[in-house]
């Protein structure tokens, strides 16, 4: 089990090493099947502008991470948290969200076609019930990175009572500027 305020922090500084360029000399481990202990869950969008483990600067195999487009929490995505958490001990989950995010984009527009509705229709609800419907594009993703970190904390209250006060879940919002990341709360 990971200390959660380390892992935060070492996730903060690796993303102040992604920014000023200054990377750190990063080994994928031993031979073999390496023994899975990943230290964090990163909720993020699939978007390809956003590889989770160079924006933090991590070593491969130190993140977990649940890729959707907008970071849509489905019920296989809840249950790859779960996972992380119950049977790998892992006890920080960060939503991350990024600058021109085009599912939040399809949601400000309206659902384009039925068959995307599955991905567009959830970001919508969240914007519905958590953003002023003038917002902007910037505020529209930071209250879907939001609302995620809230369904991420409800469904763990609810799946792993026992544990969900001891695991730290936040957010965060990356610029593709400048590859900082900004966190929310
Ligand atoms: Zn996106």
């Amino acid at each position: 089990m990971h200390n959660t305020d380390a892992v935060f922090r070492e996730l903060r500084e690796g993303n102040e090493r992604f920014v000023s360029g200054r990377r750190a000399e990063l080994s994928a481990g031993s031979d073999g099947v390496p023994v899975h202990q990943p230290r964090a869950v990163i909720v993020g969008c699939s978007d390809a502008r956003v590889p989770v483990e160079q924006v933090f600067d991590q070593a491969p195999g130190s993140l977990f991470v649940v890729r959707v487009a907008g970071h849509v929490l489905e019920p296989a995505a809840l249950a790859s948290i779960l996972y992380a958490v119950r049977e790998l001990g892992v006890r920080l989950v960060i939503v991350l969200g990024h600058q021109a995010c085009g599912a939040v984009r399809a949601a400000l527009a309206g659902v384009p076609d039925e068959a995307l509705r599955p991905l567009v229709g959830p970001i919508s609800a969240r914007l519905c019930s958590a953003a002023d419907p003038q917002c902007s594009e910037s505020d529209a993703i930071a209250a879907n990175a939001r609302a995620a970190m809230a369904e991420v904390r409800e469904f763990l209250q609810a799946s792993v009572p026992d544990l969900a006060g001891a695991i730290g879940v936040h957010c965060a919002v990356k610029s593709l500027d400048t590859g900082e990341v900004t966190w929310l709360e």
